[in-house]
């Protein structure tokens, strides 16, 4: 069976692009109905924190990207990783390496003169360890091979080759007895029995490496698909002057999961050229082989429009919960059963015109605020001599309705007529009144939502 892995390194916060690979690794593995594994390169101990651990889960959390298993932290694993390179020098893959500091600064310097790329020359290959010098603590290194060529067919790249003359015999474990990065990953890609690797092309180098060291062992090598990065806006590396980037951030600026997957998924790969994809059809249709080749960029806009599509089609219920926590964060408190009844009740009609949760909340607030509310000077501007006369007159006329909002709006309509007014020039006085602005719902179901208590209140307040 097919299995897969995400592996991030808690150093920080997490990248979309990182997002963006796991959401592929996840798509893969569903749509071959194989194995999504989550592995934790904690290795880096002087960058890496519970807190950085903790955003990787609450992050795949959120965007219900779940892992098929607990994860694998990979720190844990040192043993293991020096088990192996134990086993390839038994097996003559590896040697260790007594370069004193000074030799590889010569080596180093040496290349340095030449203009060359410092390779280190394998000097230790086929010494006798016996010659070890004394208070030195050695590295590992591979025995790599010196002729021919390491070629990887790579599932989005297609097929690459390296000289192995340019490929040096790599570090496997540091004189300090931990285990270099390169080869902790190929240990545990192969004791979790991955069958495809699918990371970022920034990987690349380091996959020409690797492959090295799985042949080195005979195990066989997975499958590689190096992901293109996603570029900012102006071409150049996506960072934070852009606009957001660590993914936490989407969540804060309110942005939906099922929006954020939907955006990272069609950036960088395409299926024809529909644009909104439910999970079910973003797992029936993808395969690495819709995979573009060149970076893509990010597209702040289009993220907007594609979230705007998303909070459109939401379950009112879930958006009202997820306004309601904003809110309450925002202000502090908890809002009343009451304004959280009116907020679910005009939710079908605020999900409309919001592109966001932060833009929802907004739209929110003239239901949840006391009297007297803030206008903006448009509404202010609308609260003239005879449009407070108009509004005394309809609250009369109101008053004899249900207050629903389809009696709500035929005594309005009534009540224009006989003054021979537009219904405009009579509901937008009473919107500002109502809401403190001039765009909301129509004004009917806001009436309706916000009861007839609440509307004498909010109109005698602007009479007064
Ligand atoms: N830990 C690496 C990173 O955060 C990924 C390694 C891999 O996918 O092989 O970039």
């Amino acid at each position: 069976t097919i299995r897969v892995r995400f592996a991030p390194s808690p150093t920080g916060m997490l990248h979309i692009g990182s997002v963006r690979t796991a959401l592929f690794n996840f798509l893969f593995a569903r749509h071959h109905g194989g194995d999504f594994l989550l592995r934790v390169e904690d290795t880096d101990t002087a960058r890496s924190t519970p807190e950085a651990t903790q955003v990787i889960f609450d992050v795949l959390a959120w965007l219900d990207i779940t892992p098929d298993a607990p994860p694998v932290f990979q720190s844990t694993r040192y043993p293991r990783h020096i088990e192996v390179a134990e086993a390839m020098i038994a097996a003559g893959t590896a040697y260790r390496c007594y370069c004193s500091r000074e030799e590889l600064a010569a080596m180093r310097a040496e290349a340095d003169a030449a203009k060359k790329p410092f390779r280190y020359d394998g000097r230790w290959r086929d010494r006798d360890p016996s010659e070890a010098p004394a208070g030195i603590d050695p590295v590992i290194r591979l025995k790599a091979p010196r002729t021919g060529e390491t070629i990887v067919r790579d599932l989005v790249k297609g097929e690459i080759r390296v000289q192995n003359t340019e490929l040096d015999d790599m570090i496997l474990v540091r004189s300090d007895g931990t285990p270099t990065y390169l080869h902790a990953v190929v240990v545990d890609d192969h004791d979790m029995a991955i069958t495809h690797v699918i990371r970022g092309d920034d990987h690349m180098t380091n996959t020409f490496r690797q492959v090295q060291i799985f042949d080195a062992m005979g195990w066989t090598r997975p499958e590689f698909g190096h992901l293109p990065l996603i570029h900012g806006p102006d071409g150049g590396k996506l960072s934070k002057r852009h606009g957001a980037v660590s993914t936490l951030q989407f969540r804060d600026d309110g942005y939906l999961p099922e929006a954020l997957c939907n955006y990272l998924l069609r950036l960088g790969w395409g299926h024809g050229d529909a644009e909104i994809l439910s999970r079910a059809d973003q797992i029936r249709l993808f395969d690495l082989s819709g995979v573009g080749r060149g970076a893509a960029k990010m597209d702040y806009a289009k993220l907007l429009q594609v979230n705007a599509v998303w909070v459109r089609a939401a379950e009112p219920d879930r958006l009202t919960k997820l306004v309601i926590d904003r809110i309450e964060a925002d202000t502090g408190g908890p809002i009343g059963t009451i304004a959280a009844g009116r907020i679910a009740e005009m939710m079908p009609r605020l999900q409309e015109r919001a592109r966001t949760i932060v833009e929802l909340a907004e739209s929110a607030m003239f239901l949840v605020r006391d009297v007297p509310l803030p206008f903006t000077a448009k509404a202010t501007a609308l609260i003239t001599e005879d449009a407070r006369d108009d509004l005394s007159a309809l609250l009369l006329d109101f008053a004899k309705t249900d207050y629903t909002a389809p009696t709500l709006y035929a005594a309005m309509v009534a009540y224009a007529a006989s003054i021979d007014k537009k219904l405009g020039k009579v509901a937008e006085p009473l919107r500002a009144a109502l809401t403190g602005s001039t765009t909301s719902p129509p004004i009917d179901a806001v009436m309706q939502a916000l009861g007839q208590h609440e509307v004498e209140r909010r109109v005698f307040a602007v009479l007064a």
